[in-house]
């Protein structure tokens, strides 16, 4: 704390891993060595960065750009790019530590970063959009590169922004270096499926979990936070498997549609006009918007959060719990409180944190970096098979590596000593450095 002052969320996401050690330093006391914690808790770069552009009216505005480059021990740097007001060194460092260990639960040769800036998009035009994404770029691309790091989207970074990213550091680099990004559109060197990825994923890795208790998706209520990427794709695949969801959020309120979400309108309304959920209430008789509030009050079987860190705190683990909620698996990164995720723990309903539930954005991204490699583009099912594969995976090592430090069912435990340990077998191999 002392190494890292006003740093609350990298702190938070420490706790945690740090937490879930204390099997390990029992009966492997190699691991819980201080030579590789030290190590492991210190990103090996962290860039920051000015970010200049101009609006449409001329003025001049400055932002704050991050890469911070956690961990290579696995591979190049792999993680996304966050813009939003909110953005500041200890958001972007517990993302990219939460992605280190993510990143080596999916199995693929990816180490841990993540980047972003505290520009807020939303009300800019599209023009401004541009002008700060080639501004972004202009800094970032000397530090990026197919064997070095490898940026993708996440909370105001979509296809997009990803296109206008990837233009400037095509146009700078003079090279189509398709390896460089992932997240890229399907004519410019894309994955088929890596829009879908982190909800699809989502949804796949709860139902291995409901599986463990003999249940599935069909005929169960569902919330979901957020209405983003994650939100909707977990959404369209909840519905695919026979459950129903009736809400879902934005930072000003949610929709509560008990006839369950309408998810053309809602892709429409937020993908295409990039409007509000206000619009689908006033456009859906089945539905009603509540401002501000509590989602976590909507009675639900399950609970998927979708949006950011910290958005289900104890209170709304409570209510969710008194509703009787049965399962909570997190698509955003660490959006339960320490004290929500006790909460879940302690009533013994399944909980599985987001760095394993939502690996799988980041896994078919490695997938589009396969294809980038082989010059190949697969098909959708193909893909998709891929991701659910990924996913069952992912959960069998979680549920195994749980049970063999004596914590079965713990998921926590499971990720985060599944995800450590490989890592740090790789850089006690590659020795100090
Ligand atoms: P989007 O920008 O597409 O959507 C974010 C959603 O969350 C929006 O509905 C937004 O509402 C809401 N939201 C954001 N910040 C806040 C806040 N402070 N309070 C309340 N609501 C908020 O982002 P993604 O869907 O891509 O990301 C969502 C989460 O999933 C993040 O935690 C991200 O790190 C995580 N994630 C994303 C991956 C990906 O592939 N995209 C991969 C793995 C994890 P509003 O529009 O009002 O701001």
């Amino acid at each position: 704390i002392a190494r890292n002052p006003g740093e609350p969320e990298f702190h938070q996401a420490i706790y945690e891993v740090m937490l879930s050690l204390a099997p390990i330093a029992g009966e492997r006391p190699e691991y819980a060595q201080w030579s590789i914690l030290k190590r492991i808790c210190e990103p090996e770069r962290q860039i920051i960065f000015r970010v200049p552009w101009v609006t449409d009216d001329g003025e001049v505005r400055i932002n704050r750009g991050y890469r911070v480059e956690f961990n290579s021990a696995l591979g190049p740097y792999k993680g996304g790019l966050r813009f939003h007001p909110s953005v500041n060194l200890s958001i972007i460092k517990f993302l990219g530590f939460e992605q280190t260990f993510k990143n080596s639960l999916t199995g693929m040769p990816i180490g841990g970063g993540k980047g972003g800036s505290d520009f807020d998009p939303k009300g800019c035009s599209n023009a401004e959009i541009m002008r700060f994404c080639q501004s972004f770029m202009t800094e970032l691309y000397r530090h990026i590169g197919e064997y070095t790091d490898v940026p993708a989207g996440d909370i105001g970074v979509g296809g997009r922004e990803l296109g206008y990213l990837f233009g400037q550091y095509k146009r700078i680099t003079n090279r189509y270096e398709s390896g460089a990004l992932t997240g890229k559109g399907l004519t410019w060197g894309g994955s088929r499926v890596r829009t879908e990825a982190t909800g699809y994923g989502t949804v796949f890795f709860a139902q291995q979990m409901l599986g463990t208790r003999g249940q599935s998706f069909d005929g169960k209520r569902v919330v979901v936070s957020g209405s983003g990427n994650v939100a909707i794709y977990a959404i369209e695949k909840v519905h695919q498997l026979g459950g129903t969801v009736i809400a879902c959020s934005d930072s000003d309120g949610y929709v509560v549609d008990e006839a369950g979400i309408d998810l053309d309108l809602l892709k429409d309304i937020k993908e295409v006009r990039r409007g509000r959920l206000t619009e689908y209430a006033d456009q859906r008789d089945s539905a009603r918007h509540v401002s501000g509030g509590s989602l976590w009050d909507v009675p639900c079987q399950v609970a998927l959060p979708c949006a950011t860190q910290n958005e289900l705190p104890a209170a709304g683990a409570k209510t969710l719990l008194d509703n009787g909620v049965e399962m909570v698996a997190e698509g955003a990164n660490m959006p339960s409180t320490p004290e929500a995720i006790g909460l879940f723990q302690e009533a013994g309903i399944l909980y599985a944190p987001g760095k394993a539930s939502n690996a799988g954005g980041v896994a078919t991204s490695a997938l589009e970096m396969q294809q980038n490699a082989s010059r190949d583009s697969w098909n959708f099912e193909d893909t998709e098979a891929r991701l659910e594969q990924i996913m069952t995976d992912i959960h069998a090592v979680c549920v195994a590596t749980a049970e063999e430090f004596g914590h079965p069912g713990d998921y926590v435990v499971g990720a985060n000593l599944a995800g450590y340990i490989k890592v740090a077998d790789a850089m006690v191999a590659l020795g100090v450095i």
